[in-house]
This record gives structure tokens, sequence and C-alpha cells, in this order.
């Protein structure tokens, strides 16, 4: 017998890897990132389907205030949320908080959560910084370098507390 016939008459016992399987794996698993670029060639990049890139649960995204949703909320500028929560911040009869309300926007708890949270935007408002989201990730926020030397700055956070 050749060693020719005799694998041939072998039944075969790998594993088999569909073309997505494999891609999968070695972005999930692989260490290598020669293995990781190769197969990313293979991989297109877009928001994800089920929170639009948000990071949130479909139960976080169907909780609304003012009509947005938490993601919106918190892509939208300072300017603008300062704005969008400023009624429920000066609400004089909220209600109590419940769970049978089909919406919470005008009970005690909003307006207490509004309030604490228009005071701290105000600060970054009068800062000048009221076009930016709270959303806005901290390295987006340094300066791409520094004018004056071409170095890139020391990265600090932006917010603390
Ligand atoms: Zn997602």
């Amino acid at each position: 017998m050749t060693p020719q016939r005799d694998r041939v008459a072998k039944p075969y016992k790998g594993r088999f890897w569909s073309a997505k399987s494999y891609v999968l794996h070695t972005l999930a698993d692989s260490k290598s990132t020669t293995m990781r670029d190769r197969v990313l060639r293979f991989m297109e990049t877009g928001p994800c389907p089920v929170c639009g890139g948000s990071g949130l649960t479909p139960a976080a995204l169907a909780v609304t205030f003012a009509g947005r949703t938490i993601a919106e909320l918190n892509a939208l500028p300072m300017s603008e949320l300062a704005g969008i929560i400023r009624p429920t911040t000066e609400l004089t009869a909220a209600g109590t908080a419940s769970r049978k309300q089909t919406s919470g926007e005008g009970n005690e708890v909003a307006v207490a959560i509004t309030r604490d949270l228009l005071q701290r935007v105000t600060v970054l408002l009068e800062l000048g910084l009221g076009y930016l989201a709270l959303g806005r990730s901290t390295p987006t926020l340094s300066p791409a370098k520094c004018s004056g030397c071409g170095s890139p700055p020391s990265s600090a956070p932006a917010f603390s507390g």
C-alpha cells in the first residue's frame, strides 16, 4: 500500500472552519498582529445594528427624556442639553415618582437629577465648553499637538470629580 492510497482511504478527521468562523476566531483569540491584520481585510466596519454604537442595551435605549434616548442626549452639545433639561429643573409641583407613570419626566426624581445635572453643565458652559457633548471621550478633547513646540501635549483627563 502506498502512503498516498492510505491517505485517501482514511476519513478526514480535521476540523472544518468556515471562512466566517476563521476570521471571527482569529480576531477574538489571535495574539498575532500579522494574522489579525490579514483577516481584518475581510471585515467591514460599521455601527452595531443593536445599539447603533451607543453601547446601550435595547432596554436602556427604550428610556427617553423629552423624546430623546440617553444616547441621543449624550451626543448633544451641552449648550443644547441645558435647554432640554431646564424646563424640568424649573418644575415647582413635581409628582411623586411611581412605577405606574408612563413618563417620569415630571416627577420629583427627574427634577432632582436634572437640577444637579444642569448645575454641573452650567459650570462647563461658563468655561466656554458648551460645544462639547457629555459622551465625548477624553482622548478626543486634547489638542492634536502643541502649536508652539510641535510635540503632542501630555494627556490629562478633561474632567474630574
Ligand atoms: Zn452594540
